[in-house]
């Protein structure tokens, strides 16, 4: 009985301890170098810009699983598309202590302040998939995003290598969008330069929004009398607005057409022959690759990036960057179905059985 007692007063008392030094920030510091000592959990913050994206779903809980495999926990957040958002909650983030930053930029630019913020409270920061420009930012981890837009443009010129193209530009303020472009380019130009490719007009899409393609789409048909052959879009949510408008004129399945992310609707035009080509980027394989980085960074262990570098304008920023896989209809079932990104009955849902492939 006695010694219940003292047991029961033993335990009250070191709870109270452990919640005094939680409180008082005693014991265990809360800033990114302080997760390498003790076994407190570390945390991750997460800024994403846009949760509204099918793709990024697919990111946020593939990281989680991840961190929570290599015991941290993720504190996430979105800014659905808002710098002045995803500015506050990387700073919220910050000031509950995370022990690394996480940051999906919604402006690669203006979010850059952020990173000096994250330093002066010992927190480093890893830019996922689009890269903080002129800034500190400690690592980047994405996939080889020119190499995305030379496999957007080798699909389409091989499909059409003459002819009328409109370019279809990501966001403005996303660097993907303008290195996607330039590999774009890197094709394309020297069938321009030859005289088999005119292009007829190009535009850049706010945040890559599939309304404000749409109407981009429109008017680039009524300015070209509908006389388009090709769209270098640069991801399936603006192929997807492009392509109702091509709809809504009978063009849908004659013009060729470009996407990037394999989203379900997108795997579904390409197997139906609407969209002509998509990106697969291994989502498991960044968001993994990520996880595990984060956690290093947060215990103050060395990153491998393989001397891989992005200059970001102010810096060599270390990098890992991935591989992109261009996916048309004819080996969609060997690479987005057989990776388990998509669902077989879910990408073949409009193809008659008898038009599937085999499982
Ligand atoms: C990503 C693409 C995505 C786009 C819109 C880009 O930065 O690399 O995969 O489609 O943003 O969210």
């Amino acid at each position: 009985m006695k010694s219940k007692k003292m047991i029961k007063l033993l335990g009250i008392t070191l709870s109270g301890i452990l919640m005094f030094s939680a409180l008082t920030g005693c014991g265990a510091k809360t800033s990114g170098q302080a997760a390498s000592g003790g076994d407190k959990k570390i945390k991750i913050g997460v800024s994403m810009d846009d949760l509204r994206l099918e793709r990024w779903q697919h990111d946020k809980d593939i990281f989680e699983a991840e961190a929570k495999k290599l015991g941290a926990e993720v504190v996430f957040q979105s800014a659905n598309g808002d710098d002045t958002t995803q500015m506050s909650q990387a700073e919220n983030l910050i000031s509950q202590g995370v022990n690394v930053l996480v940051i999906i930029p919604h402006n690669g630019e203006s979010i850059a302040p952020i990173v000096e913020e994250a330093h002066q409270n010992k927190i480093k920061v890893l830019s996922y998939d689009r890269l903080i420009t002129n800034s500190d930012v400690d690592y980047y981890v994405s996939f080889d995003n020119v190499k995305v837009g030379e496999l957007q443009g080798k699909a389409i010129v091989d499909k059409t290598p003459k002819g009328n193209y409109f370019m279809m530009g990501g966001s403005p303020t996303d660097n993907n969008a303008k290195l996607f472009r330039q590999g774009q380019m890197n094709v394309i130009k020297p069938y321009v330069d030859k005289g088999d490719i005119k292009l007829v007009g190009d535009q850049w899409v706010k945040d890559w929004s599939a309304e404000e393609a749409l109407k981009i789409m429109e008017n680039a048909l009524t300015a070209n009398n509908n006389k388009i052959d090709a769209v270098v879009a640069s991801n399936d949510s603006t192929a997807g607005g492009a392509i109702q408008a091509l709809q809504a004129q009978g063009l849908s399945g004659k013009v060729t057409i470009s996407g990037q992310d394999a989203d379900t609707a997108a795997c579904q035009r390409v197997v139906e022959g609407i969209q002509s080509m998509t990106v697969y980027k291994p989502i498991k394989d960044i968001a993994a690759k990520a996880a595990e980085m984060a956690v290093k960074m947060a215990k103050g262990e060395e990153v491998q990036t393989n001397g891989s570098v992005t200059n970001n304008g102010q810096k060599d920023v270390p990098s890992v960057l991935l591989t992109p896989v261009a996916v048309t209809a004819d080996n969609m079932n060997d690479t987005v179905v057989k990776d388990g990104f998509q669902k077989f009955d879910d990408v073949y849902k409009n193809v008659p059985q008898d038009k599937r492939p085999s499982k």
